[in-house]
């Protein structure tokens, strides 16, 4: 089956949103429109027909452009079930380990709690593709506004166990910042410090940092590795409980 087409589009300060295209019967997806007006224009520069909407959460940087692109395309709206009164236009509900069909190609959804209670990622094994909204970011993880440190810790841990190849297209460009914080906490991490200096000369160049691989994330982003012991002991908490570790990052980047 020939994979899916992905393209990122850059909007607002910081945000991307993707379309996604099944090459096969043409199904088209967008990820979290935070706006409609730059997706709209990219489809039709690419002669791509929007059918549906994967919405990861209900921010409203990632469901802004919802009812508009409903409006214009008559797609169709994809959330978790238990979101439907925090989604606009909701038309399908999913959940945990359901299949969202696009066109020939096939997304699984994985509940992923953390960020808000309710958020959710689609993983495209057949195109080793993971859409994880505000989860995992590149170096980085989101902010914990609804659910508990526990929550992401196990959150990100499900995500972590997916192949190395798969791509991860996260929904903000934070991966310069992030990798300040992920050397503050790792200095050690070769890994870390080569992929520090390459995001730096990327972003010199404005380009975008994201997608970055999993393989990649499982080496060098901090909250990811509060089971290894030098996470922990920068954390104060030699020895520590991994979940208590993750808590412990989490509380230091929200003041770095
Ligand atoms: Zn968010
Ligand atoms: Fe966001």
């Amino acid at each position: 089956m020939p994979a899916l087409q992905i393209h990122q589009i850059p909007v607002l300060s910081d945000n991307y949103v993707y379309l996604a295209r099944d090459p096969e019967t043409e199904a088209t997806a967008v990820v979290d429109p935070a706006v409609a007006r730059p997706v709209l224009e990219a489809l039709d520069r690419l002669g791509w027909k929007l059918t549906h909407i994967l919405n990861t959460h209900h921010h409203h940087d990632h469901v802004g452009g919802n009812l508009e692109l409903k409006r214009a395309t008559g797609c169709t709206i994809v959330g978790n079930r238990a979101d439907a009164r925090r989604i606009p236009g909701m038309d399908v509900g999913v959940a945990e380990g359901d299949a969202v069909a696009l066109g020939a190609q096939t997304a699984q959804v994985i509940e992923v709690y953390g960020h808000t209670v309710g958020h959710i990622a689609y993983w495209f094994e057949d195109s080793a593709a993971l859409f994880c909204g505000d989860t995992m970011f590149a170096l980085g993880c989101g902010r914990l506004f609804e659910g508990t440190a526990a929550q992401m810790w196990s959150s990100l841990s499900k995500l972590r166990d997916l192949p190395g190849d798969t791509r991860v297209y996260c929904a903000h460009e934070y991966t310069l910042a992030n990798a300040a914080f992920a050397l503050s906490v790792d200095p050690g991490n070769p890994a870390l410090r080569e992929r520090a200096g390459r995001i730096r000369a990327l972003r010199a160049d404005r380009k975008p940092t994201v997608p970055s691989t999993l393989a990649e994330e499982r080496a060098t982003n901090p909250f990811l590795r509060a089971d290894v012991e030098d996470l922990k002991t920068a954390a104060g908490l030699p020895g520590g409980d991994a979940a208590a570790v993750f808590a412990e990052i989490r509380r230091q980047k929200d003041e770095f």
